[in-house]
């Protein structure tokens, strides 16, 4: 999903469109680029590939000029993140400049038939294909552009919010769009076009919502107007009132950023994992690790520094770690592990996770490592911040700003890479067959659809969290892979609630905090049907014979706790390595319902920061 954004009116659309662009790039950081049309026939096009401070750079040399312009801010689905290939895309004759969200499903049938016509192509992007046809209709039908547009999208399968721009015509913008949102803003004496209504708030609050099939003609000075794609024939203009606030429009008609990324995680996981799974599922491919082999083959220990969420990431990546690679793995809360004096050397590896990546006592404890001579890989979400730029590798777990302070999409980001990071070295080191790593990774990748499904718990955990009211504190309970799906899920209801909540090993639980559990104090326990499924029934028992409610989460089809458990919940069923991701879901819903119910600020929770800088 990219954005695109445009502008006509009187003042210098280049400071509109990169501000516009700034509101939009949650939608996609490949590359961001703008086409500028002058009054004096001058076309000016910027790129670059990253975010838009990369193009602002790139601009701030060049040619600005211009109260008509569209950009784009790229998330690539043809032809990878570079310069070349970031939009906006410019037409063989020069004159056609197009931004595009979407994509072109029979691009490559027009490709070869343009370049019949002699049409050569610089990109790899199915949306040049689209501005060459543009082009390719304009000369040979010596129509109007706006009239070739129409043309060239009655050709077109896929789906697709364009923007077109030509350099003779300064008083000209044409929109169109299909599947993907576009929206119209009307001011006095201008107009805004953009993805969402973002990059329009504050200019004005009239705003027209472009709907399927249609394209729109404005043009400087005049009134808009609308027709179908396909009959041609006008549509009624029907401009609405946007009443939302900038703050609320941000977050994408959710109540909170939480919510927000509680419910993006398809999304996502979709762009965690893209590229880098093998089309025939049998291989992950991480640059970071391919580039490093060596390493990852004589490496003789691994151990993961992180804190918080990140720790309860690291836990899951131990298991995955030790199943996969048979190597021994230790994990560690930075803020003890850089005081602590661990004997490390050139076979080790430090596996250091971190969303911002600016978490002070993981970077303490980086620096220690690499003074010990350990080889250090970094996980984490912020591109370029101080983890990615002091490790000697990494990746990045590309789920997009993370904005409520309580980690949700973040979390089955690092699972997700570090599921993917222990097949890496499992290939390298031979300790993985191919065939456990086809399962794997089939089933990771079908993890966005899997995370769709059960996002639809949200009603049913809502309900669940108004069962809890009379609660002050909860016992989180899971085995083996969960034991840390337990911790977090507890931290999470801790964070945003301020309700006490402990996770624990559901068989450690008899050791000690048993002696907590009465009427009052409810359990939830994760319960997946996996290889501890059986061990982890007898745990719920000991809970419910002391009076506490439990609620299991538990596999699709599973009947038996429905007789034990005062509540289950149904999630998909996964390979047994790859449940917290899909168990964490609930819990996050949980948690945020909890504390809603309570009043609290989720986003903002007492006494906590996004992104922890001190030590
Ligand atoms: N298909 C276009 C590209 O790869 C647009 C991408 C999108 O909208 O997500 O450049």
């Amino acid at each position: 999903m990219c954005g695109i954004v445009g502008y006509i009116g009187s003042r210098g659309a280049y400071d509109i469109l990169i501000q516009g662009l700034k509101r939009l790039e949650y939608r996609g950081y490949d590359s961001a680029g703008v086409a500028l049309v002058d009054t004096d026939g001058c076309l000016n096009v910027h790129k670059a590939r990253g975010k838009v401070a990369n193009l602002e750079q790139t601009a701030a040399a060049g040619n600005t000029n211009g109260t008509l312009g569209i950009a784009h801010t790229r998330w690539a689905t043809h032809g990878e993140p570079n310069d070349i290939n970031a939009h906006p895309h410019v037409s063989q004759s020069g004159d056609i400049a197009i931004v595009h969200n979407g994509t072109i499903e029979n691009y490559a049938v027009l490709k070869k038939a343009l370049a019949e016509h002699g049409y050569t192509f610089k990109s790899e992007t199915d949306t040049e294909v689209l501005v060459q046809l543009i082009d390719y209709i304009h000369s040979e039908n010596k129509c109007s552009v706006y009239d070739a547009v129409r043309e060239a999208l009655l050709q077109v399968e896929g789906a697709y919010a364009i923007a077109v721009v030509e350099k003779s015509n300064p008083d000209q913008l044409i929109v169109a769009r299909k599947s993907s949102p576009l929206v119209i803003g009307v001011g006095d004496d201008e107009t805004f076009i953009a993805s969402d209504a973002t990059p329009i708030v504050g200019y004005t609050d009239r705003v027209i919502y472009l709907k399927d099939d249609e394209i729109a003609l404005i043009r400087r000075g005049e009134p808009i107007q609308l027709s179908s794609i396909h009959s041609n024939t006008p549509s009624k203009v029907d401009i609405q009132k946007l009443k939302l606030s900038l703050a609320q429009l941000e977050k994408g008609g959710y109540d909170t950023f939480m919510l927000k990324e509680i419910f993006e995680q398809p999304d996502t996981l979709r762009d965690c994992l893209r590229g880098r799974i093998t089309d025939d599922g049998s291989q992950v491919v991480l640059s970071g690790v391919i580039d490093h082999q060596d390493i990852f083959a004589k490496a003789e220990r691994i151990t993961l520094v992180a804190c918080g969420t990140s720790w309860h990431a690291a836990l899951i990546g131990k298991r995955l770690i030790q199943d996969f690679c048979s190597l021994p793995v230790s994990v560690e809360y930075a803020s003890e592990f850089r005081y602590s004096n661990p004997y490390l050397n050139d076979k080790d590896v430090v596996i250091a996770i971190s969303q911002s990546g600016e978490t002070a006592d993981t970077l303490a404890a980086i620096q220690m490592a690499h003074d010990k001579g350990a080889f250090v890989y970094g996980i984490c979400n912020v591109v370029g911040a101080s983890i990615p730029r002091n490790t000697d590798s990494g990746t990045y777990i590309h789920v997009g700003p993370e904005i409520g302070v309580a980690s949700t999409k973040a979390f089955t980001g690092q699972v997700t890479v570090l599921t993917l990071l222990a097949m890496a070295i499992g290939q390298i080191r031979g300790t993985v067959s191919r065939a456990r790593v086809k399962e794997v990774a089939t089933a990771l990748r079908s993890m966005p659809e899997i995370l769709e499904k059960t996002l639809k718990l949200a009603p049913e955990m809502q309900k669940l969290s108004r069962v809890f009211t009379y609660a002050h504190n909860f016992l989180y309970l899971g085995r083996g892979y969960n034991y840390p799906t337990a911790l977090e899920g507890a931290l999470k209801l801790k964070e945003i609630s301020y309700i006490h909540a402990e996770g624990y090993p559901a068989a450690e639980m008899k050791h000690g905090p048993i002696a907590l559990i009465d009427h009052e104090m409810p359990s939830v326990i994760i319960a997946p049907s996996d290889s501890l499924y059986d061990k982890i029934i007898s745990n719920v028992q000991q809970v419910k014979s002391r009076g506490g409610a439990v609620v299991a989460i538990v596999s699709q089809g599973n009947k038996s706790m429905d007789t034990i458990a005062d509540f289950s919940v149904k999630i998909p069923r996964v390979p047994e390595c790859l449940t917290p991701i899909v168990a964490s879901v609930p819990l996050q819903l949980l948690a945020y319902y909890i504390a809603v119910g309570k009043g609290k600020n989720v986003d903002q929770p007492r006494n906590l920061a996004k992104s922890v800088t001190v030590e």
